[in-house]
């Protein structure tokens, strides 16, 4: 294998490396975020927490509606019963009546609403615990994969982390500081392809020359456009 041999399969390597090193960050950022569950979660929470006040509100309402409604019979009861014969007293008992009869209409209206809100939270809360167990589902599927894509690219990095080692351990020094350098200045690309004289990157063409120590590969040519090492596929 001639030198420039040797530095295209370490851009293989490289490629390879960047690559999978991306995508193993990505999956790894992806395994840590339970954003979305934990805003499904919250919202689930939110609605059982209201469901319960207004449960609580309403069981509260039904109570006092029960004593009321105890207390204006009792009172109309007296009212009409024809032993309160004092005007006065009569009067009084009138004025009672009325005001709970008022008191009691209010609070009809009041469980009634508390009724509906707790049918629209109950429904709300139906929902809400459909969408949460729909996602945790596919959640947990996606989780499983991404642990197991998580788990081959990790192996495979690691292959390539040796393949790497092995690869500049052959290459000269000189050879590897260029090739790094080029790698760090020109976007991760630190090589060429050289197609009937031409530069594929940069498309500038090769003096003949040139072109033939490239096509030889044992010498490290750069693009007179680019810059880059160039080589013949
Ligand atoms: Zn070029």
């Amino acid at each position: 294998m001639n030198r420039v041999q040797w530095l295209m399969n370490l851009r293989a390597v490289d490629y390879e490396w960047d690559d999978k090193g991306r995508r193993y960050q990505t999956v790894r950022t992806l395994l840590a975020d339970s954003s979305e569950h934990d805003k499904l979660s919250t919202h689930h929470e939110k609605v059982q927490q209201n469901l319960s006040t207004t449960r609580a509100k309403l069981h509260d309402s039904e109570l006092e509606l029960a004593t009321l409604q105890i207390k204006y019979k009792e009172v109309t009861k007296s009212l009409y019963s024809g032993h309160v014969l004092n005007p006065r007293d009569l009067d009084n008992l009138q004025k009672e009546s009325t005001s709970l009869k008022s008191r009691l209409e209010h609070l009809e209206n009041d469980t009634l609403a508390l009724m509906s809100e707790t049918e629209e939270l109950e429904e709300q809360l139906k929902e809400s615990e459909v969408v949460l167990r729909a996602f945790e589902n596919t959640w947990a599927v996606e989780q499983v994969n991404l642990t197991q894509e998580s788990n081959a690219l990790r192996s495979r990095l690691h292959e390539l982390q040796e393949q790497r080692d092995r690869l500049r351990g052959a290459l000269g020094r000189a050879d590897l500081a260029l090739y790094d350098e080029l790698r760090a200045k020109k976007g991760g690309n630190a090589m060429t392809q050289m197609v009937a004289n031409s530069c594929q990157t940069c498309h500038v063409s090769v003096p003949s020359r040139k072109a033939y120590l490239v096509e030889a590969g044992e010498d490290i040519v750069l693009c007179e456009g680019c810059g880059r090492i160039l080589y013949v596929a």
